[in-house]
């Protein structure tokens, strides 16, 4: 087949004729050894450290009208809490305010933490009560090389976090009282903590502090029976459960060291290979036997074999080679020879080789489910570090890329999207796109022009989620409907200035040859196996060719027009829940987030919408542009870390978002005059 043919390449490095792509080595030559252990690794040594992770408990002036403030400030030794709470038990709920405790804390001197407590709640329905455990570095003891660096510390305090969920579960401490029993009947009791994904990111269940200190934070649903406080049950929660779980999850003597060692090292080494995608030309590399497709749509473990979806299985069963029984036969990636790349990873000290997706446009294409989707939603992720056993771990794709789709109904406020749409009917202006409803074209044009806007240098596009009018028009369609009657330039008309732009796209597409002619690379999904059919595609664009398309491509792309939020349009009218990743009440406007698919969990969308509500804060007449603000608190939260934006508030339940996903909140927020042009 043509995928070992050689292939004339403008970049020049290109080996073809099927030898070996290019190896990238770990290390970079920076004079350090390989390092198995966690001595060595690519990022060096001590004092890459972010500033301001000093564990301070000390509350400042919250912002959000909606988080309670953090409370009394109580505190004492262990014992004295023991007693304390023995001494509730019977009375009414509000004497609760007594174990508040934001700055002195309840020391436990024995197994080396203090407590801290904030606002206790209000009865036994509310919000249930946040908590933060500081264990101290000579006890929780560990080695310095495991928190040396920010990456590492990220993977360490994301293993952690992982613990002290996983322990929860296994001590029974997540189930308080069972349910029912009515109003007089016990309720709470339980102690939670934010669930982990398959992703790495940073967060503020767990973190482990610059000095080896070990922060959690979660939350304590504290016992009631009716309105009256359970001492004793409180007691076993604070006195005996929370001990057990510090000393089980925080605590290195109590974990498997080599289990701790490869969770770091193995994070570490996926953050490196995509930091190294760049310097290659590449903006996605893919390695040789990931487990791409996931579990189901509503479970993002990875597939087992014979465990995929068995109703339409027969097709891919039968293709890939006779699938098992009734269960998907699950291929691993595996890349074309042509364009093999390979890393020999720092930490892990192997050689890692896969597909190396270079920069410029790239077209996955194939018949209908053989896997095109699937290779892209895991290069849509492919900006977060996963979980070691994942299946996608080293699966990157550069830190700038923004799936982009079509998401009619959205809301667009003052965008600029006149590279993809003039001349709608009755002279709307559509260098000052404004709309509360969206049509399929315009929301994924404003989608394309807000990505620009904020710096994205990789679009990630698949033609199941895309409004066909804004991707294509064909010749036949061209003439029947004349070029000054229709408003829209499609995409593929402006995929080569983009390119020209810096601009890369990898787009999945099965329908339309047209975008041959514009592609660098054609990969071809057949049975889930990768095949490389640049070369076909270009001889059949020679017999073909679409000479609109060579015209467009000498054409300039058009304006990114920057603009600025409009502080007083975040302040929230009202109060703020964030339902779920996807949907958030914003005071008395709905925020629909669910066409952000790269936002991969609740705690992002925690942390995102503390993050508008800090937008209300802006001066009046602001000249700081959108990206600028938001950059601006990216950097906030790489000295602060997360905590900056609840502070005082033990809050637990955040998670750090890119800068695209908190822009694509802003922008879709139906908040009345939000934006104006600079
Ligand atoms: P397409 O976009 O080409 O129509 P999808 O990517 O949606 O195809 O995949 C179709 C189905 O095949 C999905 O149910 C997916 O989980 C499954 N699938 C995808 N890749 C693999 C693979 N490598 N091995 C087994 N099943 C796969
Ligand atoms: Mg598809």
């Amino acid at each position: 087949m043509s995928s070992t043919g050689g292939r004339g390449r403008s970049s020049g490095t290109y080996r073809g004729g099927g030898g070996r792509g290019r190896s990238y080595r770990g290390g970079r030559g920076r004079g350090r050894g390989r390092g198995r252990g966690l001595g060595g690794g690519p990022y060096g040594g001590r004092g890459e450290h972010s500033a301001g992770e000093n564990g301070d408990a000390t509350p400042q002036a919250g912002f959000d009208p909606n988080v309670p403030k953090s409370g009394g400030d109580n505190g004492g030794s262990h014992d004295e809490l023991v007693d304390l709470l023995r001494r509730l038990d019977g009375k009414s709920y509000p004497a609760y305010h007594d174990i508040e405790s934001s700055t002195r804390g309840w020391a436990n001197d024995d197994d080396g933490y203090t407590l801290y407590v904030a606002r206790a709640q209000s009865d036994p329905f509310a919000k249930p009560t946040r908590c933060r455990v500081i264990v101290k570095g000579d006890t929780a003891k560990f080695p310095t090389v495991s928190y040396q660096n920010r990456i590492r510390t990220v993977a360490l305090s994301d293993f952690l976090n992982r613990m002290f969920y996983d322990c929860c579960r296994t001590m029974g401490a997540d189930v308080g009282y069972a349910k029912g029993g009515g109003w007089g009947g016990p309720k709470g009791g339980d102690i939670d903590i934010a669930k982990p994904t398959q992703h790495v990111v940073e967060q503020s269940a767990v973190r482990v502090l610059q000095n080896g200190d070990v922060c959690a934070q979660f939350t304590v649903n504290l016992p009631a029976r009716g309105r009256s406080i359970q001492g004793l049950k409180a007691v076993e929660i604070f006195g005996r459960t929370l001990p057990e779980l510090v000393r089980k999850a925080l605590v290195y003597t109590s974990l498997d060291a080599q289990v701790v060692t490869r969770h770091v090292l193995n994070v570490e080494d996926q953050e490196w290979v995509r930091s190294c995608l760049e310097m290659q030309g590449l903006v996605a590399f893919v390695p040789d036997g990931a487990t791409l497709p996931r579990k189901s749509g509503a479970d993002d473990t990875p597939m087992e074999d014979g465990g995929g979806e068995s109703s339409e299985s027969d097709n891919g069963g039968a293709q890939s080679g006779g699938g098992g029984g009734g269960g998907s036969r699950l291929v691993h990636f595996q890349s074309p020879e042509s364009l093999r790349v390979s890393f020999d990873l720092p930490n892990m000290g192997k050689t890692l080789s896969g597909i190396g997706i270079q920069k410029g446009v790239t077209l996955i294409t194939g018949g209908g489910f053989h896997g095109k989707s699937t290779v892209l939603a895991a290069l849509q992720v492919g900006m977060y570090n996963k979980v070691p056993g994942d299946g996608r771990e080293f699966c990157v794709c550069s830190a700038s890329a923004v799936k982009i789709r079509s998401e009619d109904g959205r809301n667009v406020s003052e965008v600029n999207i006149s590279p993809f749409i003039a001349n709608l009917p009755f002279g709307k202006n559509t260098e000052h796109f404004t709309t509360a409803d969206a049509s399929g074209s315009t929301s994924q044009a404003a989608n394309i022009m807000e990505a620009l806007e904020m710096g994205a240098k990789t679009l990630l596009i698949d033609e199941d989620t895309c409004a066909t009018n804004f991707m294509i028009r064909d010749d036949k369609m061209m003439r029947l409907v004349h070029k000054d009657k229709e408003p829209i330039t499609p995409f593929l008309y402006k995929i080569k200035t983009l390119a020209k732009q810096g601009i890369s796209v990898v787009l999945v597409v099965g329908s339309c040859g047209d975008f041959f002619d514009v592609a660098d690379t054609v990969i071809l999904m057949d049975s889930y196996a990768c095949r490389d059919v640049t070369e076909e595609a270009k001889k059949i664009v020679t017999e073909a060719a679409n000479p609109g398309l060579q015209a467009a491509s000498t054409a300039g792309f058009g304006t990114v027009s920057p603009r600025c939020p409009v502080g007083s349009a975040f302040k929230p009218n009202g109060k703020v829940v964030v339902r779920s990743k996807t949907s958030v009440s914003y005071g008395n406007v709905e925020l629909d987030l669910s066409g952000v698919e790269q936002l991969v969990s609740k705690e992002q969308t925690n942390a995102i919408t503390l993050a508008l509500q800090r937008l209300a804060l802006l001066s009046p007449g602001s000249k700081m542009t959108i990206f600028q603000v938001l950059t601006q608190l990216n950097a906030l939260f790489d000295q602060q870390g997360l905590d900056t934006i609840a502070p005082g508030h033990f809050d637990g339940s955040l998670a750090r978002p890119r800068t695209f996903e908190l822009a694509a909140a802003v922008n879709r927020l139906r908040a009345k005059g939000a934006f104006v042009q600079l």
